[in-house]
């Protein structure tokens, strides 16, 4: 028989028991909104020396990463109450967004 652990409570999930399946896509934004570059060329090449200097799996985790977590149902409905353990749920329909991820 095959089981699988609560990622969160560590309770024991077997074969036929409900599950959920999160995935947590952090995706890199610099806040910035694009601009007139007056030296298009400059910026180029600043950028490609910054990225040069950075390691592949650093650079990598900079700009995304993507995490799965296997919960149970009690732990699923805490966690979407709650992501982050704060007493706000995440972003909600009628919350202002800041920044270009919409
Ligand atoms: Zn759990």
């Amino acid at each position: 028989m095959m089981f699988e652990q609560c990622a969160r409570c560590g309770k024991t999930i077997s074969d036929g028991d409900i599950r959920y399946v999160i995935r947590i896509t952090v995706v890199g934004d610099d806040g910035g909104m694009i601009k007139e570059i007056d030296y298009p060329g400059a910026e180029i090449e600043r950028m490609l020396t910054q990225i040069e200097n950075m390691e592949p799996f650093e650079l990598e985790n900079d700009v995304f990463e993507e995490r799965i977590f296997i919960l149970c149902p009690g732990c699923k409905r805490s966690f979407l109450n709650s992501p982050f353990g704060s007493r706000r749920g995440g972003l909600m329909e009628d919350d202002d967004i800041v920044g270009p991820i919409q």
